[in-house]
């Protein structure tokens, strides 16, 4: 079958690696998305994925503890890494070639973000994994999402999160009350 679009985006919550837990990794939930991904690369797509921090932490909740806000911020930066890293080793161990790539300089982990060099990656059918997210606080995974797909000229950006759909707050709250 042919694939509709060449070049993928995904993007991955932090939340979405818990699984059932109510914090961290899940090594089910790596798995499924290990085998997923593998599948995709196997038909021909290129594939980028964005990873999210949420499961271990974000910057908004730094504040309520006394960590300022930057801070956090970085710490939920942070967090993506960790993230990253484990999608990597999933996905290396399944078979499929990756480049962890950050958007905060930490050489001995993951290789500095520069734009032509993570297209080539794709390109040769690396899957390509950006963590860090934009390397600036204030900006979520979401952000960074748009902005490299953009980037690297995406056919598509595809979410894979807990939420369905597309809501004007957040859902989480509002199941809450
Ligand atoms: N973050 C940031 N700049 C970015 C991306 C992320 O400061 O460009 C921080 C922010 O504090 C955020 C945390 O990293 O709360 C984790 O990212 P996010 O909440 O987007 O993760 P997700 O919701 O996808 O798990």
């Amino acid at each position: 079958m042919a694939l509709k679009y060449k070049r993928i985006l995904l993007k991955l919550s932090g939340e979405s690696l818990m699984g059932e837990q109510r914090f961290g990794i899940s090594s089910d939930m790596l798995h499924y998305y290990a085998n997923q991904i593998k599948e995709l690369v196997a038909q021909k797509a290129e594939v980028a994925i964005v990873i999210g921090g949420g499961n271990i932490y974000r910057g908004l909740s730094a504040e309520s503890s006394g960590i300022e806000r930057v801070t956090g911020d970085y710490m939920g930066m942070l967090a993506t890494c960790i993230n990253g890293m484990a999608l990597q080793s999933a996905l290396e161990t399944n078979g499929v070639y990756t480049r962890l790539i950050t958007a905060i300089e930490m050489r001995q982990i993951a290789e500095p973000y520069i734009r032509r060099r993570a297209i080539r990656h794709l390109e040769k059918g690396r899957v390509v994994i950006f963590s860090a997210g934009t390397g600036s606080p204030y900006f979520t995974t979401d952000s960074a999402a748009a902005l490299r797909a953009n980037e690297i000229n995406a056919n598509v950006i595809l979410k894979g999160t807990r939420v369905d759909g597309i809501y004007d707050s957040d859902p989480e709250k509002t199941l809450m009350l």
